[in-house]
């Protein structure tokens, strides 16, 4: 395999966790959390750490830390929310900065001549940004009333959220500034670029192909079952009931997993067990088994199915795929292999009500009974817990 030519083995490994999805640009995601996406708590822990990091970010206000955090809610593509954090922390390459970090810059914007290169310069007083903003008709603060980046952020975040302006270019305003910046970037090093309208025009067609893909992005139902004990358990009579399990031992990355589908009176049709290669964390493992276990029913033509895990995080990823980026390829091929359903119904179960599936899938893991298999009925072994069930 290329990879192992390329890499060494642990991070093969680690590649193949998280294998890359060719449909997507690449982009920047957060390194630091469980689901790859920015949250305040990973972000105060990795400002914590000793390390380099730190020092590029200028002292932070509590002001400045509200405003980064309500960035991270902005409806836009991940890089650009990336963006407009780094504005926010100081952190373009503009003169004002780099010159502020102790290197040798030209402080006259090299684009106008018209005043110092700070960020506030570039991305509203230059020029360029000035036509844009009055091209689109989004007003710009009056002179002397915000200062500093912060008071701009602050500013264009208060107007995306504001009724008088029209909802194209409002939805627009974090491509516009991402417009302007790589425009600057285009002009100072290929000597190209800077008009304003070719800033808007594709900003504005970025933007509302963002809203195109993400509305088009179906939202499964998941339902959360709390407590325990009498669930409504069965299904109707024309859709089957699968119950999904996937185990994992973190010392050895182990997984397994195992579904089992019975019918609305509880009897069971299926069910199958199967090791996994290692995954590299539990939410992993369940999307894997997820996977396998709606490959499998296809196979079966059972079309018409709720499927119940005990993962609420694996749920909650599939709910709301833009959140949890790092999983994005999961996510994918779950929603492609979703509209070979004629109905799918992912569902919460309480960790009592999945016994039977967690059971045979820990098999597996605790006494690594490796080979896989797929049998009609249940297995013998956990017959009086499902007479019981179907009971219940
Ligand atoms: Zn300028």
């Amino acid at each position: 395999m290329k990879l192992n030519e390329l890499f060494l083995k642990g991070d093969v490994d680690r590649i193949m966790a998280f294998p890359p999805n060719k449909n997507y640009k690449d982009e920047w995601i957060w390194a630091y959390s469980k689901n790859g996406k920015y949250n305040v708590k990973s972000g105060s822990w990795l400002v914590a750490q000793p390390i380099v990091y730190q020092e590029l970010l200028p002292v932070e206000t509590s002001r400045q830390n509200n405003l980064k955090s309500k960035i991270w809610e902005v409806d836009t593509m991940p890089k650009i929310k990336m963006f407009m954090w780094r504005v926010l922390s100081g952190a373009l390459a503009v003169a004002e900065c780099l010159r502020a970090h102790g290197m040798q810059a030209i402080q006259i914007c090299q684009i106008c001549k018209n005043g110092n290169e700070s960020v506030v310069h570039v991305l509203v007083e230059c020029d360029m940004a000035k036509q844009v903003w009055l091209n689109v008709k989004i007003p710009l603060p009056q002179q002397g009333v915000a200062k500093t980046t912060a008071d701009y952020m602050e500013y264009f975040l208060g107007l995306m959220g504001k009724a008088t302006i029209p909802g194209k270019y409002k939805r627009a305003i974090p491509w516009l500034l991402w417009g302007i910046w790589k425009q600057r970037n285009a002009k100072m090093y290929a000597g190209n670029g800077g008009d304003a309208d070719i800033i808007i025009a594709q900003a504005l067609e970025e933007a509302e192909e963002w809203k195109r893909v993400n509305s088009l992005e179906m939202v499964t139902e998941v339902q959360r079952v709390s407590g325990f004990g009498l669930e409504n358990k069965w299904p109707p009579t024309c859709v089957l009931k699968c119950n999904i399990n996937s185990s994992w031992v973190n010392s050895s990355r182990m997984c397994g997993g195992s579904w089992i589908v019975r019918d609305h009176r509880g009897e069971v049709k299926f069910h199958a067990r199967d090791a996994f290669l290692p995954a590299q964390n539990r939410i992993v493992a369940e999307l894997r088994c997820l996977l396998w276990v709606m490959q499998s029913l296809l196979d079966l033509r059972i079309l018409d199915v709720e499927i119940w895990s005990e993962s609420g995080a694996a749920l909650e990823a599939l709910n709301n795929p833009r959140d949890w980026p790092r999983f994005r390829s999961y996510l994918d091929r779950f929603y492609k292999l979703k509209l070979h359903f004629h109905q799918l119904k992912l569902t919460q179960s309480s960790s009592k009500a999945n016994v039977v599936a967690r059971k045979i899938a820990s098999s597996v893991t605790m006494e690594a009974r490796l080979h896989s298999y797929l049998a009609t009925g249940g297995p013998t072994w956990l017959s009086s817990i499902i007479h019981q069930e179907s009971r219940s």
